[in-house]
């Protein structure tokens, strides 16, 4: 799954669970409504509103998924610890146990690993345990001065303890192994001469943008005459220019465009909701950039560049054959040139001859 399919579903699981929370709120106030515990009757109307409006928020687009996920978990994790604090002024005395609101702990430490990454998520979980049990151990130490204190409790508490314990040491476990599949998930998708991501990572985002209908243009760069470079000056310098060449065309890209390596001295530049002519404007300031860097030992290089906007209803093979054919017209025309793909498969008039460039 790539990473803006994934952001997009834990958006959608956000907008549904943020209302649903906030009613579990409204619901917790109701059932104790005729004698409200004095931390309920401001905590869980408080909580309630954060869940709300930081949903609405993430509705509107104001705020990032990840933000709201994690400014929801810390309000949550203070109401509970707040609440397991007060149940040993009352419940625990009354009821010589710890009140069913302590499973929620489980829930607790399970949704860390949504709202954090899984470094991250496991220092939280062993925060929210060191201080549950500081709160536990602090309230046994009273209550044994005060000379209340009894097996039944302690029972209830060290339970509370252990299953709190064991949660986390699981979700410890669960999430080195999910950091070793996030690095490995890197690697897979990395071009490991370049730094660049690679065809897959290329691939798969652009299927998903198809899959979604959002609009974009892809640019096919290949680095002219490389083969010389390789024969001439060597492939170490060889591999020097193709990590050169990602560098001096990068920095050419904003937000989420991005350029791949798409194969030997082949790159694709991915270019979300931009037409054909901002793709030609940009591939044109590119290989400006690229025609007057100078390479260390090589001196001058040229590159030449095929831009192809998707169009609705074809599929990923099409847009690439097209910004190929349009890259293979602009080395037909003499390399160190753009051109630029008509959308039923031809180049583009302006991209004339018509004679030379028609597939
Ligand atoms: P054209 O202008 O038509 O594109 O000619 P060209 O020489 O650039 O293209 P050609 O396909 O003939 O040669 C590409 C060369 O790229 C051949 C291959 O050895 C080299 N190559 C592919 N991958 C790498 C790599 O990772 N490192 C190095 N140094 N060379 C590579
Ligand atoms: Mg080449
Ligand atoms: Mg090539």
């Amino acid at each position: 799954m790539t990473a803006q399919a994934l952001n997009s579903m834990l958006r959608m699981v956000f907008l549904c669970l943020g209302p649903i929370g906030a009613l579990a709120c409204i619901a917790a106030l109701a059932s104790q409504w005729s004698e409200v515990d004095a931390l309920d009757r401001v905590a869980l109307p408080l909580l309630a509103v954060i869940l709300l409006v930081v949903t609405g928020v993430v509705a509107f687009n104001l705020l990032s998924v990840t933000l709201a996920t994690r400014i929801s978990f810390v309000a949550t994790a203070v109401y509970f610890l707040l609440g397991l604090d007060r149940q040993f002024f009352w419940f625990v005395l009354h009821h010589q146990m710890l009140s069913e609101s302590s499973y929620w702990f489980a829930v607790l430490y399970a949704t860390a690993f949504v709202a954090f990454r899984a470094d991250r998520a496991i220092q939280v979980c062993a925060a929210i345990f060191v201080i549950s049990l500081l709160i536990c151990l602090s309230h046994l130490w009273t209550l044994k001065m005060g000379g209340l204190l009894t097996y039944r409790i302690v029972a209830s508490v060290v339970q509370f303890l252990i299953a709190s314990m064991t949660l986390v040491l699981v979700q410890v476990a669960v999430g080195r192994l999910r950091q070793q599949l996030d690095q490995v998930r890197a690697v897979a998708f990395l071009d490991v001469l370049t730094g660049l991501p690679n065809r897959l990572s290329a691939q798969q985002q652009l299927e998903g943008m198809m899959r979604t209908g959002r609009k974009f243009s892809v640019v096919m760069l290949d680095i002219d005459h490389f083969k010389q470079v390789n024969d001439t000056y060597g492939h170490q310098t060889g591999d020097m220019v193709l990590r050169e060449t990602g560098r001096v065309v990068s920095r050419h890209l904003h937000g989420e465009q991005f350029m791949a390596r798409w194969g030997g001295e082949e790159f694709m530049l991915v270019l979300p909701d931009v037409h054909k002519q901002g793709g030609k404007a940009l591939a044109e300031t590119a290989r400006q950039d690229l025609y007057q860097h100078v390479f260390d030992q090589v001196g001058g290089l040229t590159a030449s560049f095929g831009v192809a906007e998707c169009v609705i209803g074809e599929d990923l093979n099409d847009v690439m054959r097209r910004a190929d054919a349009a890259l293979y017209a602009a080395k037909r025309q003499g390399r160190n040139g753009v051109r630029v793909a008509m959308d039923d498969g031809r180049l583009t008039r302006l991209d004339l001859p018509a004679q030379v460039d028609q597939e």
